[in-house]
């Protein structure tokens, strides 16, 4: 393959990390499958929350800055994450978000016959729940036993697609269909969906047009990037030579541990990134143990010591009331 296939993980920023982890493991029930640090900033954490092994496409991260200020949602931004749950499950969670006291706005119809539950995180991140039923053809998240706080059958089946709000698309839309790998698949209104056509987990951008809106604002409760997919380091390598040969600023491959990236802004703004989908999350850790403890780069384990007693303390929302419970 020589293009990236679609979405690899959506990075967004929020402030309290206990907080951050009750919303994302406790009521939408995904996995932490990786406690680690910010490898640019080791005395923060790095969230990341995905299906049951992480798997590219299924993943958003966070990095949790206690103090961050709450930032805006506005023009040059990837706006909007939204996960892909199953027609049958629309009831299910309706019925989590109000047991949760998360507000939501009814659903409605967009393209399709998508059902679409907007709601907000906790740090004012805009989320959308979307129903459809390509998403039925999506593997299951296995159910993890004890730890499930959602049944399996209900479960997030990963990253559904991104929205991007720009001022204009031209460019933007170039590199999509470009160096990146997506097709237009439709335009209704000021939004034109591109896709990677390959129907998995994350492989939707919808580019919302929004002309004259004030610029987005970096802050708590916005997405920091988005990376898409590579299939292997020679892909990554591939794409980096394109865009350079297009005139970006990308960066050197980088070492993240769980895969190799690297980044370059897109015309209309937001922070882009190639990630590649290996080696993945258990290379530090056994799958059934993800998250449970404080992974660190070989770098920094050194600093273990010190690097642990400078981060909060968290603990994985098991005893957060279910519907069930
Ligand atoms: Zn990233």
């Amino acid at each position: 393959m020589l293009a990236p296939s679609g979405i690899h993980h959506v990075t967004a920023i929020a402030s309290d990390p206990q907080r951050n982890i009750d919303f994302y493991a406790g009521v939408l029930g995904l996995r932490l499958v990786k406690r680690t640090v910010n490898f640019d900033d080791p005395t923060t954490y790095h969230f990341y929350f995905g299906d049951e092994i992480g798997r590219p496409g299924s993943l958003l991260t966070f990095f949790p800055w206690p103090n961050a200020r709450r930032g805006r949602q506005g023009a040059g931004q990837a706006a909007v994450v939204s996960f892909g749950i199953v027609p049958s499950s629309v009831g299910f969670w309706l019925e989590r978000l109000l047991k949760h006291g998360i507000e939501f706005e009814q659903p409605v119809t967009r393209f399709d016959g998508e059902r679409v539950i907007a709601l907000k995180d906790p740090d004012g991140l805009l989320l959308e729940l979307i129903s459809h039923q390509r998403v039925d053809q999506l593997e299951p998240v296995v159910d993890t036993g004890s730890e499930a706080l959602v049944p399996a059958a209900h479960g997030i089946r990963g990253v559904y697609s991104v929205t991007l709000w720009q001022d204009g698309h031209q460019q933007t839309a170039e590199l999509l269909t470009g160096s990146l790998g997506f097709k237009l698949a439709r335009e209704q209104g000021s939004i034109f969906r591109y896709t990677s056509n390959d129907g998995s987990p994350g492989s939707i951008v919808d580019l919302r047009i929004v002309p004259g809106l004030w610029p987005g604002v970096s802050g708590a409760g916005t997405v920091h990037h988005v990376a898409f997919r590579a299939d292997s380091i020679a892909t990554q390598s591939r794409v980096r030579s394109d865009l350079e040969a297009l005139g970006f600023n990308v960066t050197p491959p980088l070492d993240r541990d769980y895969f190799m990236s690297v980044y370059f802004r897109e015309p209309g703004g937001v922070l882009f990134e190639i990630a590649t989908d290996g080696p993945g999350f258990s290379i530090d850790e056994p799958a059934e143990a993800l998250g449970r403890s404080l992974m660190l780069p070989p770098w920094l384990e050194p600093r273990r010591f010190e690097i642990q007693a400078l981060l909060p303390n968290i603990h994985l929302p098991l005893n957060l009331p279910g519907p069930n419970a």
